[in-house]
């Protein structure tokens, strides 16, 4: 199983799991007030982890996006990959401007929230992201799971040794 899990590059992504419609996203895009930063500040309501949010009913059922989300969908003409979050360069969570935003996988995410920074593209140790592996639901570094399994491997070998 392990082995022939997909490697992440630019032919393959996994794909998303909402489909965020042209409508909403048209909305989303076009919905905001110009602030002194040139940020374009959504005017739907913000939710409680400070993101706006829009709607959209499809079959009755109602659906809610982030609006930053929505609106790179309508500017890149294309959904967001499964696995892949849209991140803010301007740190401003309200703002839909396309120049503001990019698309990255959810590991690039999570290590900038975590406070660390290192070259977008790499990993801590340098290794480039086409290494990748898609683990189902997150990605990992190919040649540093090799490498902390190698460790982890050699930590046991060095405990059965009397
Ligand atoms: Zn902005
Ligand atoms: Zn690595």
């Amino acid at each position: 199983m392990a082995d022939n899990q997909p490697i992440v590059n630019r032919f393959h992504k996994p794909k998303s799991k909402i489909e965020i419609p042209y409508r909403a996203a048209e909305r989303a895009a076009t919905r905001y007030v110009e602030d002194e930063c040139g940020c374009w500040i959504s005017t739907y309501s913000v939710a409680s982890h400070g993101y706006a949010q829009v709607g959209w009913q499809t079959e009755g059922i109602r659906n809610v996006v982030t609006a930053h989300r929505a609106a790179w969908v309508y500017f890149s003409n294309e959904q967001i990959p499964d696995g892949y979050t849209i991140d803010h360069l301007c740190n401003v969570r309200r703002c839909v401007n396309p120049a503001h935003l990019r698309c990255i996988t959810n590991f690039e995410n999570a290590r900038r929230t975590n406070g660390r920074d290192w070259e977008m593209g790499e990993c801590a140790n340098g290794h480039p992201n086409s290494e990748m592996i898609w683990e189902g639901s997150r990605y990992r570094c190919g040649p540093c799971k090799r490498e902390s399994q190698r460790r982890y491997r050699e930590k046991r070998r060095e405990k059965s040794t009397p």
